[in-house]
Formats: structure tokens, C-alpha cells, sequence
């Protein structure tokens, strides 16, 4: 009896203990779930450095250290990504073409700030938004539109209007335009990627040199045909008296110097822009009072013969960091306009004034003026407000773009100040030592 009591209670404390011991593990293996589940929730929400301490059951522990070591990959992985994108957004923002990414439904999905740029988009509202609701240029939206259907890559050249409704800040950019195909990793088509570069300055310089081309031959042809004529004339095998030769060989003469004058000034022109574009001039420290009475006596014998007295004034001492040779040339082409465009008898001044930041050599007559609506290109080359009268005075309409040249050779610029009949005032602004020790 007492024996079958005694194996009774050793089963039954076998069974409590092995009862104590599952529920030992079942409590264990909750909390080890519940840490799993907490780090899953905050995997979940994006929280990738959560790590969950393996400890515990060994199964339960086996998944903890597969999500650790799931979410080390994915962190690794999401920093190369994000890297990666940096990258590209690196590349993008410093690229000085404008890149656009179109998708199949022509809403753009990307533009670089340069393409904001010279959209005259806005780099953030443009995303999202279509092509035609973001740039109003029917030749770039076909142009998109054929980029999507084409398998090919394509280009074109257009002109885009910017601020039309403006009549001061109207611009017309001309653009090149390359488009291809947006293909994903596995070649599936994405939408489009537009390349835009900005052509307007190259285009405009062309133009300049076709224009400058076709005035230089029209310059030269006058001459060469008034000296052709007279050659003709005389060879036409009758007999000239001599006073007649000898008025036909002055015409030749005349034209010759003429045609001289203007290849010695497109000679000039082309040496300053080839210096200014290898930076090679040199200045060296002059005393401008010295270089401004020599010019004066260099234009004297042509102001005498109208009775025109040139007035110098300038501070003895002051010193100018210049090229001397290249100024004196310019201010020897103001004077020489002075005293061709000034009556009889008149006064022209040479004057220097000097300011904190600019100084300035102002070349001042009594002449006949310029009217204000030839101001604005007064510098450009072979302009003139009266072409008879410039070339009967022999000039070669080039005279104010070589001082324009030189002003700017010495990091100066040009001014005019004149009205019909009251005379003119011509200005070389120069900067001061002051003004070059700031910039420098
Ligand atoms: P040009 O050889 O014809 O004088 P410039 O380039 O020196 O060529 O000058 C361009 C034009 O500017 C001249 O044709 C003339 O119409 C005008 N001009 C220049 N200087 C003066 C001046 N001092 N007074 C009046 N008009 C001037």
C-alpha cells in the first residue's frame, strides 16, 4: 500500500516537473516570437539596422539570425542604391546639356537643371507634368513624340521663344536636340530621353562672320571695280590726252590707299582678336599725360589743315598699367574721327578722369553729333551713320571696333555721349590699379 502511494506521488511529480519544464519552453519561445515579431515590424517599417538577439529556442533562433542577416543585405543593398542614385544625380546636375526623361505617356520623369534651364522649366514642378504642358514649342513636342515611336536615335535643330508675351526680356534660343530610346534592364521600352544643347551663341557667331565676310567683300569690291574702270578706260585704245591719264591714275591711287587702309584695318582687328584670345598682350606701367600729348601731335598736321586746336589735359603724373602702343592706335582713331567729323575752327579735348574703380580717356568735339537711333551699334564693324561721307573722308568704318577691341584687351569698355549738332563725346574706360588689385 505504502509502496503503490510512493510510486503514485513520483509519477506525479514527474509529470509537474515535465509540465513546469513545457511550460518553461512555451514561455521561452513566446518571448523569443515576440522579438521576431517586433523586429519584423520594425524591418517593416524601414528600420534596417534592427538586429534580433538569436537567443532562445534553437528554431526560433535559426530564423532570428535568417533576418539578421536578411536585413544586413538589404541595408548593404539600399546603401549602394542610394549611392549609385547620388551618383547619377551627381552627373546629371553637373552635365551642361539638358537631359529630360519622357515616359510612353509623354510626362517627363526626370530634367536635369541645366534642361530646366534652358526650358525655362521648373525642375521640380516639371516632374509628373506632360511635355506640352511644361514647354510650349510645338516643334519640340513632335519632336518628342517621334523620338517615342523611333527606333532609331534622332536630332534636330530648333528655335525656342522665351518670355514672348515680354518686350524687354524676349529671347529667341536655338537648340540642338538629340533624342533616343529609355529602355529598362531587360530592353523594354520606357519612354524617351531628350539631350538638349544650347547652339544660340554658335549660330549667332556665324552669322557675324557670313556678315562680316560679305561686308568686307562689298568694302573691297567698290575700289577694286573704281580701279578696274579707270585701268579700262585708259587701255581702251584711244588716245587720252594726258590731264585725263592723270585723272584716271589719281582715281587709282585714291582706291589703292582705300583698299590699303582697309586691309591694314582688317589686318589690326585680326591681330587684337588673336591676342586676346591667347592672352598675349603686355602692359606695362605709362605715363598717360606722355601718351596722350604724342597722339594729339600725331593727328596735328590733319587739325591744322581744318583750324582745329586740340586741348590736352591730364594729370601729369598719373601712370596707367597699358599696352601703349595698342592705346595710342586707339585713341589716334578718336581723334582722327574728331577732327574729320568737326566743322572748321572747332575745339576737341583730350581729357582724362579718373574715378575710384574707372578711369576714362574722353575724346570730346564740336562736331556734327550722332543721331541716338546709330548709338547702340556706333561700335560695330563697318557701321556708319553716313557711308558717302564716311568714305569720302576716307575712312574705312572700322576705326571705332579696333578702339572698342583694345578697350576690351585692357579689361575696359566704350562709351558714347552725342547728339545732332551739339558734338560727341567718345570714352576708353579703363580700370584702375585700384579696380585690378580687387579682381585679381
Ligand atoms: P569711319 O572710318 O567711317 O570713321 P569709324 O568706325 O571710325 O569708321 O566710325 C564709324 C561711324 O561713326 C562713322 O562713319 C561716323 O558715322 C560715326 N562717327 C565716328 N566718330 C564720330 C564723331 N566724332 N562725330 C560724328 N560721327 C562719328
Amino acid at each position: 500500500m505504502v509502496l503503490a502511494f510512493s510510486i503514485q506521488t513520483a509519477l506525479l511529480l514527474g509529470s509537474l516537473a515535465a509540465l513546469c519544464t513545457a511550460l518553461v519552453m512555451i514561455l521561452r519561445t513566446n518571448r523569443a516570437v515576440d522579438r521576431l515579431r517586433e523586429a519584423s515590424e520594425q524591418l517593416a517599417k524601414g528600420d534596417l539596422a534592427t538586429r534580433v538577439d538569436p537567443s532562445g529556442p534553437r528554431r526560433v533562433g535559426t530564423v532570428a539570425e535568417a533576418l539578421n542577416r536578411m536585413s544586413l543585405e538589404l541595408d548593404m543593398r539600399i546603401q549602394t542604391a542610394i549611392s549609385q542614385r547620388n551618383e547619377l544625380e551627381a552627373v546629371l546636375a553637373s552635365m551642361t546639356e539638358g537631359v529630360v526623361a519622357i515616359d510612353m505617356d509623354e510626362h517627363i520623369i526626370k530634367i536635369n537643371t541645366a534642361g530646366a534651364a534652358l526650358l525655362d522649366a521648373d525642375p521640380v514642378r516639371s516632374l509628373g507634368r506632360s511635355i506640352q504642358e511644361v514647354v510650349r514649342n510645338t516643334a519640340l513636342q513632335r519632336f518628342v513624340a517621334r523620338t517615342l515611336v523611333s527606333d532609331e536615335p534622332i536630332q534636330t535643330e530648333l528655335s525656342l521663344r522665351l518670355h514672348p508675351g515680354s518686350l524687354t526680356n524676349a529671347e529667341e534660343r536655338q537648340l540642338q536636340v538629340h533624342g533616343t530610346n529609355l529602355n529598362d534592364a531587360q530592353g523594354h521600352r520606357l519612354g524617351a530621353l531628350v539631350v538638349l544643347s544650347d547652339i544660340t551663341r554658335l549660330r549667332r557667331l556665324e552669322s557675324v562672320r557670313r556678315d562680316f565676310v560679305a561686308n568686307v567683300s562689298h568694302e573691297l569690291k567698290t575700289p577694286v571695280t573704281a580701279i578696274k574702270g579707270a585701268i579700262e578706260t585708259i587701255l581702251d585704245g584711244s588716245d587720252h590726252d594726258p590731264d585725263e591719264v592723270r585723272r584716271f591714275m589719281g582715281i587709282i591711287a585714291r582706291q589703292s590707299d582705300r583698299m590699303q587702309a582697309i586691309i591694314e584695318d582688317l589686318l589690326t582687328l585680326a591681330r587684337l582678336e588673336r591676342d586676346t584670345v591667347q592672352q598675349s598682350v603686355e602692359v606695362v606701367p605709362t605715363r598717360l599725360a606722355r601718351l596722350l600729348t604724342a597722339t594729339a601731335e600725331t593727328c596735328q598736321v590733319q587739325a591744322e589743315g581744318k583750324k582745329i586746336r586740340i586741348h590736352v589735359d591730364c594729370p601729369p603724373d598719373l601712370t596707367v598699367p597699358i599696352n601703349a602702343a595698342l592705346l595710342e592706335h586707339a585713341i589716334v582713331n578718336l581723334l582722327d574721327n574728331a577732327v574729320k567729323y568737326s566743322p572748321v575752327g572747332s575745339n576737341i579735348h583730350a581729357n582724362v578722369e579718373v574715378g575710384t574703380d574707372e578711369m576714362a580717356i574722353a575724346i570730346r568735339d564740336e562736331g556734327c553729333g550722332i543721331e541716338p537711333e546709330h548709338l547702340p551699334r556706333i561700335f560695330e564693324r563697318f557701321y556708319r551713320t553716313d557711308r558717302a561721307r564716311s568714305r569720302a573722308l576716307g575712312g574705312t568704318g572700322l576705326g571705332l571696333a579696333i578702339v572698342k577691341h583694345v578697350a576690351q584687351m585692357h579689361r575696359g569698355r566704350v562709351s558714347v555721349e552725342s547728339a545732332p549738332g551739339k558734338g560727341s563725346t567718345f570714352r576708353i574706360h579703363l580700370p584702375t590699379a585700384r579696380a585690378i588689385v580687387k579682381s585679381a
